[in-house]
């Protein structure tokens, strides 16, 4: 990798015909999401998407872990920053109060996850390591899900004082019994739990993750491509017709409940005395002043 591909957020690749893949390329931060990363992702996709020639797209991640989830050293950033152009309809970004916290939100969230999982193109997700809160964000949104056996996925925003990430899909993704177990106890649910669930697809070695994610887009690229669009909006429809979008738009909401009652409490977007105490600090907290 060249010196400009290490510090590019996003890589664009195309391994084979027909076939997109797009590398989450910070590995030094586990892959954590800035707005830099979830912007040039979300570009990422609307170029596999509006590519003719790309008929399956594989979201990859570099380095050890997936995805370690929205990067905290942006945490302050909901009162000062939107220097990006909005993808979707959505304003007061710069307002008072806990509007611009929840526009950011509504944009690189829940509308950028939302907007992934309805490309109508099939999307897989090749999973190592830890996939943490926003990670789930990015995996989720793909149809299919291959994962490392080592993989595991963990939201542990109840720790902290918020009731699930952004993009609320739990539920669909594991079942309520098992969306409460993993939000309760903040546990992790590992490759094999989420494989009976019926999380992800399909369970491989590290050193084979590359090829069996090619190996499925293969597979799947040889397919009608107008075939494939109508099967994903049926099923995602389906989804729908459960409910999954209002209901997600109404754990969003509470979403916003608890970062403006932290925000209130700690002028902090969660509570801060459920992280660990080098967290806290580095979050500008003192967790002697609360003792
Ligand atoms: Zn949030």
């Amino acid at each position: 990798m060249n010196a400009e591909q290490e510090s590019t957020p996003i890589l664009y690749e195309t391994p084979e015909a027909g076939i997109a893949r797009i590398v989450l390329n910070r590995p030094k931060t586990a892959n954590a999401q800035d707005t830099a990363l979830l912007y040039a992702l979300n570009d990422a996709f609307d170029r596999a998407a509006h590519d003719e020639d790309i008929r399956v797209i594989i979201l990859a991640a570099n380095g050890k872990h997936f995805s370690s989830g929205h990067d905290l050293s942006e945490r302050n950033s909901y009162r000062n920053m939107h220097d990006h152009e909005t993808v979707g309809a959505i304003c007061g970004f710069t307002c008072e109060g806990a509007e611009a916290q929840m526009s950011r939100e509504e944009e690189i969230y829940l509308g950028f996850s939302e907007r992934w999982r309805n490309i109508p193109k099939p999307t897989i997700a090749a999973v190592q390591g830890k996939c943490i809160a926003g990670g789930l964000m990015l995996a989720w949104p793909c149809d299919l899900i291959i994962a490392t056996d080592d993989a595991s996925f963990t939201d542990p925003t109840v720790s902290f004082g918020v009731g699930g990430v952004e993009y609320f899909a739990h539920l669909w993704e594991v079942g309520a019994r098992k969306a409460k177990e993993m939000l309760f106890t903040s546990d992790a649910l590992s490759a094999e739990d989420a494989l009976r669930l019926g999380m992800v697809n399909k369970i491989v070695p590290r050193d084979e993750l590359e090829s069996a994610t090619l190996e499925m887009a293969r597979k799947i690229a040889a397919k009608s491509r107008f075939a494939l669009k109508l099967t994903k909006k049926a099923i995602n429809a389906g989804q729908d017709a459960q409910g999954r979008e209002l209901a997600m738009q109404n754990a969003f909401h509470l979403h916003q409940l608890a970062h403006t009652h932290w925000l209130k409490l700690y002028d902090m977007l969660m509570d801060p005395t459920g992280l660990p105490e080098a967290t806290q600090r580095a979050m500008g907290f003192d967790p002697e002043a609360r003792k």
